[in-house]
């Protein structure tokens, strides 16, 4: 690295910010999954928005390629620098304060790497909740889920990251403060230019801090783990639960039975509460509103269903401890499917409607193309986004041929579907072929001039989704 741009970015976030010894930097370059590894010429650790501004001044000035970097959890190798080693890593954790709760216009304002459990929690210390859950959440970033728009496990009753936001300040590449720090609910001022910044992976500037909405904590909060034949049952329960229960539905997750076979392999402590086994599994977890009762509502609905020949069992949590372990079976499949081995990975989504029909020509694709394999399939049905997995015999771990005609065969279903081949975690640098491929050519361009509008001389994430 040019000792003009190291001086330059010491005297900008001080010298015990820019990391540069392979034992301090190492975390940095390799991403949650170790599927992506890059060498950067520092990783640097600004702690205030104008610190920002200054780093993105000084590498544009030397052309040198900016990643913004999270809590890096993300699963595309968005926030993973490249191989040649000619980048820097911005990481945002000293950002980490929160600014402001105002429980009356329910928003809270803080700075973009602050790991999302930290503004749960003061959300919840002011009476609020701030409803954006995922497993990663002790470690991921609020600026993190807003670059990829995160989803989760409320989105069905709360929306994604992208509904969740008011406001944004952001710095663009040139170092130019957008301050665009809002706490309106409405504000028809012409485009909404903040959108912009959701889902762009950090490749049109570094969101640097955050106005987003709070909501009431739930009252009575039920959870229950259901046991049916197929993800058929599953939808028509959804429908019949939304009809009684209304939008106190927060979480709606399916999981095939392998899935939970491999958490009881590989978590500690985790365990199965239904004694029989059956093909898939559902997690449902309401909240109610006030005093509104919503654990006889779903109580009601899922015998009605049981009775019907829908659902074959279930069990209701009775303690929080008890609701904790049955989202401990869910939550903990990614980090079994890694124990396991080798696994191909998906992150789709199609309609609601058409989940069932969806799975099974999946299925019937996989088993037939690639019988070596073992589906593990989970995921937000409420929001028609499923993981389509699949592990792999030992013999297959490096085999990249194999994981393009897995995701090749899966997407085409996808596509003949109208659906989307990354519902949740984004493109990065993992899905780049797959954008240009399944994209309308229209909306790729759209994109490639907003990016040039932004970005013209590309030092923003090079190498990510476009
Ligand atoms: P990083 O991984 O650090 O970065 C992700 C992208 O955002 C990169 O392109 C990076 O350059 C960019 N970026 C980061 N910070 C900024 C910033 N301040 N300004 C501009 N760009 C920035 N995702 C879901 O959507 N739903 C889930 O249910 C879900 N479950 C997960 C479960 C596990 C166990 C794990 C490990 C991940 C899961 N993810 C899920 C993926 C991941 O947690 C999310 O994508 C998360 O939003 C990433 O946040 P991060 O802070 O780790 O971002």
């Amino acid at each position: 690295m040019s000792p003009t741009l190291v001086e330059r970015l010491a005297e900008i976030v001080g010298v015990d910010n820019i990391l540069m010894e392979p034992g301090d930097v190492a975390p940095y370059l390799a991403d949650w999954r170790n599927a992506y590894r890059g060498r950067a010429l520092a990783v640097v650790r600004p702690a205030s928005t104008e610190a920002i501004a200054a780093v993105l001044r000084a590498c544009i000035a030397a052309s040198v390629g900016v990643v913004p970097q999270g809590g890096n959890t993300g699963m595309c190798g968005g926030a993973t620098p490249s191989i040649e080693g000619n980048q820097i890593v911005l990481a945002m954790g000293r950002m980490n304060r929160v600014l402001n709760v105002d429980p009356l216009n329910n928003t809270i304002t803080v700075e973009a790497g602050c790991i999302l459990a930290a503004i749960q929690q003061s959300a919840e210390a002011a009476g609020r909740l701030f409803p954006l859950s995922l497993a990663a959440e002790g470690s991921c970033q609020i600026g993190g889920n807003l670059a990829t728009n995160a989803g989760g496990i409320n989105v069905l009753r709360y929306g994604n990251a992208r509904d969740l936001v008011l406001g944004i300040e952001a710095v663009l590449p040139d170092g130019t403060i957008w301050n665009g720090l809002r706490a309106l609910r409405k504000d028809n001022r012409g485009y909404d230019l903040k959108q912009l910044f959701i889902g762009s992976e950090g490749t049109l500037g570094i969101i640097a801090k955050a106005v987003l909405k709070l909501f009431p904590l739930p009252g009575e909060t039920v959870t229950a783990l259901i046991a049916l034949d197929n993800p058929a049952c599953a939808v028509q329960l959804l429908a019949q639960v939304r009809e009684r229960c209304g939008d106190s539905i927060s979480a709606y997750e399916l999981m095939g039975h392998s899935c939970l076979e491999l958490v009881s392999r590989h978590i500690p402590r985790a365990r199965i509460p239904i004694e029989r086994e059956y093909p898939w599994y559902l997690l449902v977890e309401l909240g109610g509103v006030g005093d509104a009762p919503v654990r006889s509502a779903l109580e009601a609905t899922v015998a009605e269903a049981i009775d019907r020949g829908e659902v074959r069992d279930a069990v209701f949590a009775e303690s929080v401890a008890q609701s904790e372990a049955f989202w401990r079976l869910r939550e903990t499949i990614p980090e079994a499917t890694i124990a396991e081995g080798a696994a191909f990975r998906s992150d789709i989504s199609v309609s609601i409607s058409s989940i069932a029909t969806f799975v099974e020509s999946a299925t019937v694709a996989f088993v037939s193309r690639f019988p070596q394999s073992r589906i593990v399939c989970f995921g937000h049905v409420g929001d028609g986004n499923l993981h389509f997995n699949a592990l792999l015999p030992p013999e297959y771990a490096q085999s990249d041929s194999i994981m393009r005609d897995m995701a090749g065969v899966l997407y085409d279903i996808v596509e003949e579907f109208d659906g989307s081949f990354s519902a949740e975690h984004g493109v990065g640098q993992a899905k780049r072929a797959e954008l240009i491929r399944y994209k309308d050519g229209i909306e790729i361009d759209l994109m490639r001039r907003i990016k040039h509008v932004f970005d013209p001389l590309g030092i923003m994430n090079p190498g990510k989704l476009l």
